[in-house]
């Protein structure tokens, strides 16, 4: 077995496999850009190298540099986790050129499913049943429409090196697809630096259906069974669980027979992922399942595999990596119950999910079910990296029982200030049609407004608030400088209930609370705000006379801040340009998104302060409106 693994990843991916290599008694190195230098990963490790700033492109897509922090630190074996270069032949190879162990497949099995187009040609050889479409090397526009119109609308563009759901179009109609083959090809030579795409059939009624599979160096291949990775937003998984709900026994020992047969037409050692697509119009049947991709990694979505079966698939990584067989053969293993695993991203869907930035000031996730996350209290998200900073992973006898611990826990998230994607979770696991097992692709764009909560606070948060005030006034220290002290509670006349005056955002109001009410949520004071948590959302409170304001939009004076840290992409403005409300101002990039800046109300633009390509900070005065005609 290997003694010592550098990992080439941050965050909760990082700190997994720590986990894992510190039960085997493995000595881990982590690596970090300037943005970790305090992050949980390096704290979690036994050592820890420096690589670079803090873009990516500086540091963990470095690969030089990560062999340098290997050969530094003495390391055995390099594990990359998932995304940066996890999957990229040549980090791959040079990591075994240097004499070191890559935890992971062959440089030639992750070319051979590295293009969408080439690994599904590979598998129809292999009789893998793929996706009806083209997958031909003539990409002139005329054979592209022509091979889509025989396809039959609609139709999937995608771009043959894409990834994390972009360089992806849907075409409805024939009169549609010059324009989407254009911004298509844009966006691919753009995020990829390859221009080519396949056409592929869309599948109606999408249920996304993959299966983990495991290969040895000794010739074994095993898999442990599917998930269902359905519930997506912009073709990125949101919510992921295993078994697949619906899933008989004919049809899943089909679908993983494929799976083995697709990793074994690539001679595939480690885990990895077949990716498939169904047409679940009629229920899940082995003919309407089509092989799409292969990961050629461990994937995010591993640990609802990990407790169905009992297994850690990490260990089964760091054992086959050291040429030790599969730990287990297929016979010896089955499911166990139903798992499902939400993503906890610090975004704000009330805002287009817009990435949030900043001190997790408060950060409790559930207790009793399981946690992997990359972040604790008092960390910061930076503006760098994915923003996905935990994953809770519910596990019950049934799907049901499964379903239960994950709203529950999700409801019972706590993170402050910045902001997360819990209470939209939470609503979505908590739908009627999920816990019927009616999931498809189409689940969460159909339910968008009602998944999305109001950002503005339920009366029953109000009351809690108010009641938390009373409580803290009566309860809490006499220190003359909280300013909860200070009379926030105050009778009316003497009959009535208590009143609590409290502002939350521009909406001031006066609550009655009555003496026997029950404090039912979670509030705690902090500063001069009361914060109020319910339902996996946050809420903050303050006196009518504190002050303080939101940072980020448009202030009343038609000055548009920078929300967050991130580099300017477009500047679509000029000074002194006469503008309409909503019209795009300035574009943003930060964490992987494009955020725009528009005009508050109609008028002239008075001020200019951003350039593109400039970096900027969290609250920078990007433009400024006039109002005028
Ligand atoms: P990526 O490399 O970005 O993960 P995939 O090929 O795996 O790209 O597709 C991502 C998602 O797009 C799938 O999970 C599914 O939701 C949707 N999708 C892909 N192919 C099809 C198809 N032919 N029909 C319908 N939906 C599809
Ligand atoms: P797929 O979407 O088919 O699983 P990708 O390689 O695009 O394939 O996605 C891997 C996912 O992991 C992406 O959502 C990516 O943004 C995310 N990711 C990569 N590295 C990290 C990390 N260290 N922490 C959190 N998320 C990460
Ligand atoms: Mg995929």
């Amino acid at each position: 077995m290997i003694r010592s693994l550098l990992i080439a990843n941050r965050g909760e991916i990082a700190c997994r496999i720590i986990r894992t290599a510190r039960r085997l008694d493995i000595r881990t190195i982590a690596v970090f850009s300037d943005a970790d230098r305090q992050a949980l990963h390096v704290r979690e490790a036994d050592e820890a190298v420096h690589i670079g700033a803090s873009p990516a492109r500086e540091s963990y897509l470095v690969g030089e540099k990560i062999l340098v922090a290997a050969k530094a630190a003495g390391a055995a074996a390099v594990h990359p986790g998932y995304g940066f270069l996890s999957e990229n032949a040549e980090f791959a190879e040079a990591v075994m050129e240097a004499g070191l162990v890559w935890v992971g497949p062959s440089p030639a099995s992750i070319r051979a499913m590295g293009l969408k187009d080439a690994a599904k040609r590979l598998m129809d050889e292999a009789g893998v049943p793929t996706t009806p479409g083209y997958l031909g090397d003539d990409q002139a526009p005329d054979r592209l429409k022509a091979e889509a119109d025989a396809i039959g609308y609609p139709v999937l563009i995608k771009a043959v090196a894409g990834g994390g759901g972009k360089g992806m179009r849907k075409v409805n109609a024939a009169s549609e697809f010059a324009d989407m083959l254009t911004s298509c090809k844009r966006e691919a030579a753009a995020s990829f630096g390859d221009d080519k795409v396949l056409i592929e059939k869309y599948i109606e009624r999408p249920r996304h259906i993959e299966v983990q599979v495991f290969g040895d160096s000794h010739g074994n291949v095993v898999h442990l069974f599917e998930r269902d990775c359905s519930l997506q937003r912009r073709h990125q998984k949101v919510i992921e669980e295993a078994p697949a709900p619906g899933m008989d026994e004919a049809t899943r020992a089909a679908v993983c027979e494929a799976a083995v047969k697709a990793a074994r037409a690539v001679d595939y050692v480690g885990a990895g992922t077949i990716e498939f697509i169904a047409d679940a119009s009629q229920g899940l049947r082995a003919d309407r399942i089509w092989f799409m991709e292969m990961n050629t990694r461990l994937q995010v979505e591993h640990p609802v595999t990990e407790e169905i079966t009992g297994q850690d698939l990490v260990e089964w990584q760091l054992r086959v990596a050291s040429g030790e067989p599969l730990p287990k053969r297929q016979e010896e293993l089955s499911i166990d119950g139903w798992a499902m695993e939400a993503r906890l991203y610090a975004e704000d869907p009330a805002q287009e999910f817009l990435p949030s930035t900043g001190r997790l000031d408060h950060f409790v996730l559930g207790r009793g079910i399981r946690v992997d996350t990359g972040v604790e209290e008092g960390d910061r998200i930076s503006p760098y990296y994915d923003p996905m900073i935990a994953k809770l992973i519910a596990h019950g006898r049934t799907r049901d029982e499964a379903i239960e611990a994950l709203v529950e826990t999700l409801e019972q998230v706590e993170v402050w200030p910045v902001k997360t994607n819990a209470a939209f979770l939470a609503r979505a696991a908590a739908d009627a049609d999920f816990r019927a097992g009616e999931v498809d692709t189409a689940f969460i764009p159909a339910r968008l407004d009602s998944l999305v909560p109001d950002s503005m606070p339920p009366e029953g948060v109000w009351n809690m608030a108010a009641e938390a005030v009373l409580a803290s006034d009566f309860g809490g220290p006499s220190d003359a400088a909280d300013p909860w002290r200070a009379l926030q509670g105050f009778r009316a006349n003497a009959e009535a209930d208590w009143r609590v005056a409290l502002r939350h955002g521009g909406e001031t109001r006066t609550i009655a609370v009555s003496e026997d009410a029950e404090l039912a949520g979670v509030a705690t004071a902090s500063g001069d705000t009361m914060l109020v948590f319910a339902e996996g959302q946050a809420f903050a409170f303050k006196l009518p006379g504190a002050g303080g304001g939101a940072a980020g939009g448009a202030a009343s004076d038609g000055s548009l801040l920078s929300p967050m840290p991130g580099r300017v992409i477009a500047v679509d403005a000029r000074q002194g340009d006469k503008v309409m409300k909503g019209q795009k101002l300035v574009t943003l990039e930060a964490m992987k998104m494009e955020h725009s800046l528009v005009a508050p109300f109609d008028g002239i633009v008075a001020e200019l302060n951003a350039a593109e390509g400039a970096q900027v900070t969290e609250g920078t005065m990007l433009v400024r409106v006039e109002k005028g005609e």
